[in-house]
């Protein structure tokens, strides 16, 4: 196993690899700490090219930490719509307007200030420390984890206390002072480009510190931590349509998917049939006496520890009746025009669906008719 006097060699000749193998990411163009923020949150569970298009975006519509500050929440979650886990975004938010408020709009730089800004955790201050400010901290995510894992042949599940613990504290003694900004990054950049889940041992610069690889077991590390069972959920919601425009509403401020517009609908109970499921679920939250149409078609949703079955149908009023809902369920609604329903931000089933929607034959007689 590598000894602790052979950390430095180990450091540089990852420092070397990552001067000419990084990619040109555009937070890489200045390490302004605005910019390192946004694209660490905006990473967190999105893949690299896709946050990079919407970093750019975003950078487009919201250059500085001023302006986030002052943006309406609608329009972050314009922004945001499509890389899910929302929480990010709304505490991006929070945070802007902390720093606005406490920091004279300057990203606070001391370790502590930055810990303590809503949605950043240990890694993210880490990362936000070590990358925009150069401080010698160290960030450790899941390319941190495989790496450290093969090369150590760290052979139980690599989240158990006592192995974050040992990779903490291994990083910690590997980083070189004054270098965390490279050293972090080219830990985290081997571990996606080269040492990822199919490693390319072929072309990697530590492959001779790597006592996985020197066992012939780079693929059974990291040992997973087992997983819990995945659960399945149907649920039935609904187009209703009355003088040429649809039923949405707005999600209360609290709980999943907050603040965001919505079709009405819900869980399908035991015992019952989808289309019996939309019909109650549209009584108990607007009031309104619904009739099915037609159906529209069933979308299949994965969320981290859920699978969403969504059975969608085309709804109108069961009997003539006023369009103004009582509502048990939002805080708001509106009627919309199939181009309104296009700036709005959805739940990602409901934007699948929506997707789908715009090329159905069906629904311009339907939307004509009611
Ligand atoms: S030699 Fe292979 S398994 Fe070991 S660190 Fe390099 S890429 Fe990963």
């Amino acid at each position: 196993m590598i000894s602790p006097d052979q950390y430095s060699t180990l450091a540089n000749e990852l420092l070397s690899w990552f001067a000419t193998n990084k990619r040109a990411l555009p937070w890489r163009e200045d390490y302004a700490p605005y910019r390192v923020w946004v694209s660490e949150i905006m990473l967190q569970q999105t893949q690299m090219e896709r946050g990079v298009a919407y970093f750019q975006r975003w950078m487009e519509a919201l250059p500085d930490i001023m302006s986030v500050a002052q943006a309406h929440e609608d329009t972050l979650l314009k922004l945001w719509e499509g890389l899910g886990y929302y929480s990010r975004v709304r505490n991006l938010h929070k945070a802007a307007k902390i720093i606005v408020a406490e920091h004279g709009g300057i990203f606070p730089e001391k370790y502590s200030a930055i810990r303590a800004l809503p949605g950043i955790g240990d890694y993210t201050a880490g990362a936000i420390a070590s990358i925009a400010f150069n401080q010698d901290v160290i960030c450790i995510d899941a390319n941190v984890e495989r790496v450290f894992s093969r090369i150590f042949d760290i052979d139980t599940p690599v989240k158990q206390k006592h192995n974050m613990e040992f990779i903490r504290k291994t990083v910690a003694a590997m980083l070189p002072s004054g270098h965390a900004r490279e050293f972090n990054q080219a830990l985290m950049e081997l571990g996606a480009l080269v040492c990822s889940k199919k490693p390319h041992c072929s072309r990697c610069p530590l492959q001779q510190h790597c006592e996985a690889y020197h066992l012939g077991i780079p693929h059974e590390r990291p040992v997973p931590t087992p997983k819990k069972g995945i659960q399945h959920i149907d649920v039935a919601t609904g187009f209703l349509m009355h003088k040429g425009k649809i039923y949405i509403q707005k999600r209360p401020d609290f709980g999943v998917w907050a603040g965001f517009w919505e079709l009405p609908g819900g869980a399908v109970e035991e015992g019952e049939a989808p289309e019996q499921a939309v019909v109650r679920e549209f009584m108990e939250e607007t009031e309104f006496p619904v009739q099915i149409e037609d159906k529209i078609l069933v979308v299949k949703h994965g969320y981290t520890t859920y699978r969403v079955t969504m059975h969608c149908y085309f709804l109108t009023f069961a009997q003539k009746h006023s369009a103004e809902p009582v509502l048990h369920a939002a805080t708001t609604y509106q009627w919309v025009s199939m181009d309104e329903l296009n700036d709005v931000t959805l739940p990602a089933g409901h934007r699948k669906l929506l997707d789908h929607l715009q090329n159905d034959m069906r629904l311009k007689p339907l939307l004509q008719n009611s």
